[in-house]
């Protein structure tokens, strides 16, 4: 089946999808990007992110590159022509093209928006068996609140993690403490039963999944905490998990070769699993 890729107005065959050498995305990483998972051919929170892609792009005085309702448009039909039903929708804009200077373009340039789409198995409720991360020093720069494409610490820190048997990097900051993941935001639950994840200013990004998740433990009434917790303060804690747009809610069961609780998904972790894949089933789609 043909895959296609949007680019610049224009829906291509995936493999020969291009971008112009001078792209400030490719040469300078002056560009941003959101994730939105889809499920059953519907998308997840499909408003809270395209608030955050606006709101990445105001940051960084980058235009818009087309209204919401194209952007709705444009998505629903590259899902439509990758038949997509379970996986991701990935889209970047970028200021676009123009002779290399760090400098913005002294005339103004035409945004570039790439849209792809990717096909992932369909997550089920079961929390599975849970996750091994690695802590990694916190080398980033300080609008980690912004969703830019200049992601080589990430990129580094995940990879020290693979390279360590961990699917995920904790990113501990300065203070010793846990800000998040390299693309996925940390949670933990403490010996006392709170409920405990960074508070979101620009040290971390406000995930999308983070963001929902909190409305969910409001509705079970479980006792929530935004602050920062350290690394030895999470390898104590009774659970730990992450959220993102790709992972849901996936429970940590080693952090640095120490294992988290008993070693085994927690049940706050696989209960919130299950509220939230029952929330993207349901959820009415809002634009
Ligand atoms: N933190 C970082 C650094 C990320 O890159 C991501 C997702 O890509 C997240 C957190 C989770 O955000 P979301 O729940 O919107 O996917």
């Amino acid at each position: 089946m043909a895959r296609y890729a949007y680019v610049n107005g224009r829906y291509v065959d995936h493999r020969e999808a291009t971008v112009h050498i001078e792209d400030r995305g490719y040469q300078l990483a002056d560009g941003v990007y959101e994730v939105v998972g889809v499920r059953d051919g519907k998308l997840i929170d499909e408003k809270p992110h395209l608030d955050r892609l606006d709101r990445s792009l105001n940051e960084l005085r980058i235009a818009q590159p087309v209204s919401r309702r194209t952007l709705g448009f444009i998505i629903r039909e590259l899902m439509r022509r990758n038949r997509l039903r379970d996986g991701l929708v990935y889209m970047q804009v970028t200021r676009g093209v123009a002779r290399r200077d760090h400098a913005f373009p002294t005339t103004p340039t035409k945004p570039s928006l790439v849209l792809t789409t990717k096909n992932t198995r369909h997550l089920g409720a079961d929390a599975g068996p849970g996750i091994a991360v690695k802590s990694q020093p916190d080398i980033r720069w300080e609008r980690c609140d912004i969703k830019t494409v200049a992601l080589l610490p990430n990129v580094l820190a995940k990879q020290a993690a693979r390279e360590n048997g961990a699917y995920e990097a904790w990113l501990v900051d300065a203070a010793g403490c846990v800000t998040e993941g390299a693309s996925t935001n940390a949670w933990i639950v403490t010996k006392e039963g709170e409920l405990v994840t960074r508070q979101t200013d620009s040290g971390i990004l406000a995930g999308i999944t983070r963001g929902t998740l909190k409305s969910i433990a409001n509705t079970l009434q479980l006792r929530l905490v935004e602050r920062p917790f350290s690394l030895s303060e999470a390898k104590q804690a009774r659970e730990a998990f992450i959220t993102s747009a790709t992972s849901f809610v996936t429970p940590v069961i080693r952090i640095d070769d120490q294992p988290v609780g008993d070693g085994k998904p927690g049940p706050t972790a696989r209960r919130l699993r299950e509220e939230y894949v029952r929330f993207a089933d349901t959820a009415e789609v809002v634009i």
